[in-house]
């Protein structure tokens, strides 16, 4: 297909087998280096055209720094399409850098030739990303903070966001502010006020009644999705809320049995019902997850304000630099063990990593 940006320049696109929910990756002949994101037909909407055409002001008018661009993947070109009526164009899609030599965060988790340490390396600059989008003197919100939306390039153990089109904007339009909201999600990386709203007003992110003043997603829910990745890291791939019902405990009351036992993370996340720092009767956390004693005190208090304190308060949670100094501190503590997994030095324990791997399924 041929596309056009809005000078008139056009692209000529080849179609991959790339791309999501939202649309497609197209190659851009004579351009290796750009790849072109297509929207589906039902998703190319006057806000989304909007939102691209704000990152696209941006970039000309140098408002994000290059640090910025070096680890966000920003929309670079909105792109067009003629139209069967000649004269016409109708938004399509944008151009952005192509990404190669990567995995997501989601396939980081469990990666068995990522260690600990690179591990805690990946956390450590997922801080850095976090901090770079909400330094920015713009209002910018991440959102839509998942999984597969960062990039982790082995070589570096370094992030890169990749999908920035659903990012939350406000654009200032003669004085006034307009929010361009973030309406996709994915609800185990979300904090639990969003679902807690969307329940109450019968919503769901792309039809709730939101402004400027009372986005949905906020810097707070931000620090939420991190706080769980970093987590996820840290934990051998495991949820916070993740838990199992614990059995010694139930043998000891037969008048209960296993699947009485609420073990649903989205509830345990409402809650704040953190199962690696309190005792939840009938519940233990999973047994893939290391100890949670394997964790500095630092962290272990900033993962408690994120997850027990940040359900009823938000603003409780832990922002990027906190976490950044508390994984180099715990990364300084990591030595190797004679087994060749690494462990902190002050853990007098036996080693975690060989217990899992030694776990029966
Ligand atoms: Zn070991």
């Amino acid at each position: 297909m041929i596309a056009y940006d809005t000078s008139g320049k056009s692209y000529s696109l080849t179609e991959t087998n790339l791309g999501g929910g939202e649309g497609k990756l197209y190659a851009v002949d004579n351009n290796p280096e750009l790849y072109a994101k297509i929207f589906k037909s039902e998703k190319r909407t006057k806000g989304r055209e909007a939102k691209i055409l704000e990152w696209e002001k941006m970039l000309t008018e140098n408002d994000l720094n290059q640090n910025f661009c070096r680890q966000i993947v920003v929309p670079q070109k909105c792109l067009y399409a003629q139209t069967t009526s000649q004269n016409t164009q109708t938004f399509v899609g944008y151009l952005m850098e192509k990404q190669t030599s990567f995995r997501t965060l989601k396939n980081t988790y469990l990666a068995k030739d990522f260690d600990y340490m690179q591990k805690v390396w990946t956390a450590r600059n997922l801080c850095i990303l976090t901090n770079r989008v909400h330094s920015l003197e713009r209002e910018i919100i991440i959102g839509d903070y998942n999984a597969d939306n960062i990039a982790i390039f082995p070589s570096t153990s370094t992030a890169k966001f990749i999908d920035v089109d659903s990012f939350q904007l406000v654009i200032n339009r003669n004085g006034r502010r307009i929010l361009c909201p973030c309406t996709v999600g994915v609800p185990e990386f979300m904090a639990p006020e969003i679902s807690r709203r969307l329940k109450k007003e019968k919503s769901d992110l792309e039809h709730v009644d939101q402004g400027p003043d009372d986005p949905i997603f906020n810097k707070y829910t931000d620090l939420y999705s991190m706080a769980y990745h970093v987590f996820a890291l840290l934990m051998n791939g495991s949820s916070p809320f993740a838990s199992m019902p614990n059995m010694e405990e139930l043998s000891q009351h037969p008048s209960r049995n296993v699947s009485s036992i609420d073990i649903d993370q989205f509830h345990a996340a409402e809650k704040g019902e953190f199962v690696f720092a309190r005792h939840y009767i009938f519940k233990k956390a999973p047994n893939y997850a290391p100890k949670y004693g394997i964790l500095s005190r630092k962290l272990q208090k900033l993962f408690e304000r994120a997850f027990i304190d940040g359900a009823k308060d938000s603003t409780a949670r832990p922002d990027s630099l906190e976490f950044y100094d508390a994984l180099t501190e715990y990364l300084d503590s990591l030595e190797d063990r004679k087994c060749g997994h690494y462990m902190p030095s002050n853990y007098t324990g036996a080693c975690e990593w060989c217990r899992i791997n030694n776990l029966k399924y």
